[in-house]
């Protein structure tokens, strides 16, 4: 596996090989991150990732500094899954002045449910996003790139800034890998103690009740959706959570859905200090 640090040489490595079947990251890797790279081996001609962690969609009071850094476990995960170039930029490497030029996402998609809680989150997200696709896939016909369905509406909001700039890249999903108790499996999950570990179950369990209830509803969907998920807020939070939201949405666009819309439910709530998102498609 090829480690390059600087854009320069990235391009001095990959410039010779075939497709790239890139997955971004912000280390600290567990089984869902080793899924996706698993996936772009499948998919490409030349496996690429990235480990970056992107200051520009973290909030002055998250967890930018305590983020977990494995580097070297990181590397060993990478290589023993197939990847042969590996990008990880300093920070002095993607943004070697401040990033002034920032991706604008359509409001519609990117200031509702994370976006609402994490403002500028996902600017940060397809700024960095760009960045890295301009870094891997420039002088490239064509691109693939691999990412999971754990944070849905990055994956949509990804998706449409591609395609809005139509950019020569697919972008592939990869379903959310999940701990035997059905926890989505995440970097932040190690903030957790082992008794929160125990109880961070709930928010899968929260999303599939959720799922359940809106199912039953049916055509009364529209009419119910209030108190359905508020009553689902309300049971979290009994239980010691803090939610910021327990939403059902249309896949299509993450507005409340229409009659016959297909669905899909999200969250996000903290536990004690540590927040945690997950979803469902129901
Ligand atoms: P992160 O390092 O958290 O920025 O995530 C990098 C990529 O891994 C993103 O495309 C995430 O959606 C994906 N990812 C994170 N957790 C999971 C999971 N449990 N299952 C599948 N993909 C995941």
């Amino acid at each position: 596996m090829h480690i390059v640090h600087s854009i320069s040489d990235l391009r001095a490595v990959l410039g010779p090989l075939g497709r790239p079947a890139f997955v971004p990251t912000m280390g600290n890797l567990h089984d869902g991150h080793i899924a996706l790279m698993r996936r772009a081996v499948q998919l490409g001609e030349v496996p690429v990732a990235s480990i970056f962690v992107n200051r520009l969609q973290f909030l002055p009071h998250e967890d930018f500094d305590s983020y977990p850094r494995t580097w070297e476990a990181d590397c060993e995960r990478l290589a023993a899954a197939g990847c042969q170039v590996l990008f990880a930029p300093r920070e002095h490497d993607l943004y070697p002045e401040p990033q002034t030029f920032k991706v604008q996402p359509d409001p519609l998609l990117a200031d509702l449910l994370e976006g609402q809680f994490r403002p500028g989150f996902f600017t940060g997200v397809c700024t960095v996003v760009m960045k890295l696709f301009c870094a891997v896939f420039a002088g490239k016909a064509q691109g693939v790139a691999v990412f999971g369905q754990k944070d849905y509406q990055q994956l949509m909001v990804v998706r449409r800034m591609v395609q809005q700039f139509a950019l020569p890249i697919d972008i592939v999903a990869a379903p959310t890998e999940r701990a035997a108790d059905g926890l989505a499996l995440s970097s932040r999950n190690g903030y957790l103690s082992p008794a929160e570990r125990a109880q961070a179950v709930q928010l899968s369990q929260a999303l599939r009740a959720l799922g359940e209830a809106a199912r039953a509803a049916g055509e009364a969907l529209p009419a119910r959706l209030a108190d359905l998920e508020h009553a689902a807020r309300a049971q979290l939070d009994a239980s010691g959570w803090q939610t910021d939201y327990l939403a059902v949405r249309s896949r299509r666009t993450l507005q409340a859905p229409q009659p016959g819309d297909a669905l899909v439910v999200l969250g996000a709530a903290r536990l004690g200090t540590t927040r945690l998102i997950d979803n469902l498609e129901v």
